[in-house]
């Protein structure tokens, strides 16, 4: 546990967190300021800052407890979709540097938009460009 991290500390009990969820190696809560009603975060209950710190047990884990609630928090606000996602590193928009994965429940007309929105003006690359960053990839 890291004291000085918000999410250390609502999987710990020491601060009140609207836990909807607890697995062995994760555990599920409301977001405090929610993008839509029903927006939760699943995390870890290490403290890992980066999705690439995760052991492998342990990230498979937290996927199924992403995959379970996706379905209760659809179904708990009545909505039509759910966008899941990470900001995996500061230039990504993490602030909290503990990882966790956002579950926003979406509904039809909500005006909100999908991950294409990160950057609508991206340059779209060659087809030698796609080859080179498939094999950096690949490699790495
Ligand atoms: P990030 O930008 O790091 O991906 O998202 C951090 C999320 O944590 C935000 O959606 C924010 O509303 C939420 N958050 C920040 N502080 C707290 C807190 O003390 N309790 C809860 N439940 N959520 C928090
Ligand atoms: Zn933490």
């Amino acid at each position: 546990m890291a004291e000085d991290c918000i999410f250390c500390r609502i999987v710990a009990g020491d601060i009140p967190g609207r836990i909807v969820a607890e697995t062995d190696h994760a555990v599920a809560f409301l977001d405090a300021n929610p993008l839509a009603p029903g927006h939760t975060l699943v995390v870890p209950r290490e403290h890992y800052a980066r999705l690439d710190e995760i052991p492998a047990e342990e990230a498979a884990d937290l996927f199924a407890a992403v995959h379970e609630l996706t379905d209760s928090v659809e179904g708990a606000v009545d909505a039509d979709a759910v966008s899941i996602g990470i900001n995996d590193g500061e230039a990504a928009g993490q602030e909290v540097p503990h990882t966790h994965v956002h579950l926003v429940p979406r509904f039809e007309g909500d005006g909100g938009g999908p991950f294409h929105a990160i950057n609508p003006n991206s340059e779209q690359p060659s087809d030698a460009e796609l080859d080179e960053i498939a094999d950096a990839i690949r490699d790495a």
